[in-house]
């Protein structure tokens, strides 16, 4: 199961006197407890918080923020919290307001075609062994994905649904030279990639003008000696610069090495 908390939902409240008006809404919002919606367990587990006090030219008095972060440690969910609090008894004005958003809970099976990328990639650093049961076009735009971060001075094109000879992406740098990107989905951990795919993407790129290299990515455990050998022999040849050969483990380890290019939810909510 793939779990996703990209997107959420925002409540606030208010209370305190404002201008000698005594104001009250969505009270309950102050005793708020966060909940795992997934784990259904209380959440303490702070992982960001930030504090201020201002005297601000608007208000005859103090005025003090506060807003945090916490994330279920197990799965991920995480709730941001804003509150303030102003205190200015000569304006007639202590009050509170109060702020949360919190994740929503999506599921999605492993093969779902509906999955986001971004959640695919979270959820691959915690249970890996997905891989070999995600959709195969999904298996694609992961790896575009990942590989548009890899190799932040190239950009990465789809060619599409409609297979084309047998690739499945194409990189190109800032000159314009292009990088061919197969991918092979296997669903068996232990299968080994052999050479024939290989021949197949290197007579492809000789169909093209300014194909610099090949990238072939499998979730096999790892490629035959006769395809490492291959691919060695096509750059000895210099029919290509480049003939990179990704197996599972290698391209899981960029999934990791690109985590950090991945978006946090929250960040767009801080306000301090
Ligand atoms: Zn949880």
């Amino acid at each position: 199961m793939i779990l996703d908390y990209n997107e959420y939902v925002t409540e606030s409240g208010h209370k305190g006197v404002v201008n000698y008006v005594s104001i009250e809404s969505r009270l309950p919002l102050f005793s708020h407890k966060s909940i795992c919606p997934f784990c259904h367990t209380d959440i303490k587990a702070v992982i960001y918080q930030k504090s201020q006090r201002d005297y601000p030219e608007w208000l005859f008095g103090s005025f003090d923020q506060l807003e945090e972060v916490i994330q279920c440690p197990v799965c991920g969910w995480w709730e941001y919290k804003y509150q303030n609090n102003s205190d200015a008894v000569i304006d007639g004005i202590r009050a509170s307001d109060i702020e949360y958003s919190s994740a929503i809970l999506k599921r999605y099976d492993n093969s779902s075609c509906e999955v986001p990328i971004d959640a695919l990639r979270q959820q691959l650093l915690k249970t890996p062994d997905i891989i070999y049961s995600i959709d195969p076009h999904k298996m694609e735009d992961l790896v575009r994905s990942v590989f548009s971060d890899f190799y932040p001075s190239c950009k990465v094109y789809s060619f599409g649904k409609t297979r084309d000879g047998g690739k499945d992406g194409i990189l190109v740098d800032n000159d314009g030279a292009q990088i061919l990107l197969q991918i092979k989905r296997r669903e068996n951990p232990k299968s080994t990639e052999g050479v024939i795919p290989l021949r197949e993407l290197m007579g492809v790129s000789l169909m093209y003008d300014n194909v610099k290299g090949c990238i072939f990515v499998t979730t096999a455990d790892h490629f035959s000696r006769d395809a490492t050998k291959y691919a060695k022999a096509m750059e000895t040849k210099r029919r290509v610069d480049k003939f990179e050969l990704i197996d599972c483990r290698e391209f899981l380890k960029r999934i990791d090495l690109t985590t950090d290019k991945l978006p946090t939810a929250w960040e767009s909510l801080l306000k301090l």
